[in-house]
């Protein structure tokens, strides 16, 4: 039997490629939803064939507690609502997959973390790279140092992003690019690299909108060090677009880019040839989590991943605010 998957907000994520890829999904399918906009659920019901009882708000969440159809819930709001729904789904007793970034503050990872170690259950972040060849590929290179020891990383990740949008808002969001976008050159930096960050420097670029960008940064550049002294430069940007992920090593350059995107990823290098079919990332993703929770074997992505990269995420601000270099203390 395919375990159950409860998606929690129906925004665009949900909508254009969560709930097609549950299609796709060997282990697991779509079987109930959680919105506040019951407009929506009408639609939702009927394409995915999902009965009235397994149709939840936000309000009665909790009672998810007793519907046995729902073994993994998936949540997919705004980053600052990701830790009290994991937690609150812990205490339903579900196991979750939440998306990045994993939340707006290092405690709340940790409290999601806890919530669910305590629940018996499991949690992963929505890493989908971590299931996409071209990715795959560069973390095999960076942890066996197939092309010799990593010199150099580059990793951009810019967006335009609308007037109006939550991601623009603090308290929703967290913060700008850096939460949304800068995770993914955080997360490539160190599977590229093969190891953890040592230290991070960082400075924010200029506002060329101040209307647009009152609350949260409109560019950002930051460095991570890696043991050894080698650098990784990242960029990210709400005000331009740009999808890059480029390796030096010893014996030859790699690069991804676009290097993000759910599809068309396209790899060149000096080596031999970087070049994978197109797979669904997100049914792969969530189909791993459910042999995962299935047979009781860890995940690739767990909270703790997320938990890093929160702690990342946050010295980047604290290094820009500062202007120092700041020690990442990570295990
Ligand atoms: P979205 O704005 O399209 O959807 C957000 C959903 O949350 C909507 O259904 C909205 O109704 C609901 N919501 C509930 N309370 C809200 C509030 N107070 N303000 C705004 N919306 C509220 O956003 P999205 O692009 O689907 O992103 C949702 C999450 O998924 C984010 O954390 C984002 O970082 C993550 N995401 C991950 C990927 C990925 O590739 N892994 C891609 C896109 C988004």
């Amino acid at each position: 039997k395919k375990l159950g998957v409860a998606l929690v907000g129906l925004g665009k994520y949900s909508e254009e490629q969560l709930a097609p890829a549950l299609l796709e999904t060997q282990r697991c399918k779509l079987t109930a939803i959680v919105t506040g906009t019951p407009e929506k659920a009408g639609k939702w019901k009927e394409k995915y064939k999902i009965p009235d009882k397994n149709v939840y708000n936000y309000q009665n969440f909790d009672k998810i507690k007793d519907n046995p159809d729902v073994d993994i819930v998936y949540v997919v709001l705004p980053n600052s609502m990701h830790a009290e729904y994991t937690i609150r789904a812990a205490k339903a007793g579900k196991h979750v997959i939440c998306e990045k970034p994993m939340a707006t503050s290092v405690k709340d990872c940790e409290a999601m973390i806890k919530a669910c170690k305590d629940a018996g259950k499991m949690l992963s972040i929505g890493y989908r790279l971590h299931f996409e060849p071209h990715n795959l590929t560069i973390a095999k290179f960076g942890k066996e140092q197939v092309h010799g020891k990593i010199k150099k990383v580059l990793a951009i990740d810019s967006q335009e992003m609308e007037k109006g949008a939550w991601r623009l808002d603090r308290e929703r969001a967290g913060g700008g690019p850096v939460m949304d976008l800068g995770v993914y050159c955080v997360q490539g930096s160190i599977y590229a690299m093969g190891q953890n960050p040592v230290s991070v420097m960082a400075k924010e670029g200029a506002k060329t909108d101040v209307e647009r960008f009152g609350e949260v940064e409109q560019t950002m550049d930051f460095q991570l060090e890696f043991p050894g002294g080698a650098m990784a430069n990242c960029h990210t940007s709400y005000a331009e677009s740009g999808n890059l992920l480029r390796v030096e090593a010893e014996k030859g350059w790699y690069e991804l880019e676009p290097a993000y995107g759910y599809d068309g990823i396209k790899g060149k290098t000096s080596l031999d040839k970087l070049e994978f079919a197109a797979v669904n990332q997100q049914a792969l993703q969530m189909d791993d989590f459910a042999d995962c929770v299935r047979n009781k074997k860890p995940t690739r992505v767990p909270g703790e991943m997320g938990l890093r990269d929160v702690k990342i995420l946050m010295a980047i601000y604290e290094a820009a605010r500062t202007g120092k270099k700041i020690p990442l203390n990570l295990a």
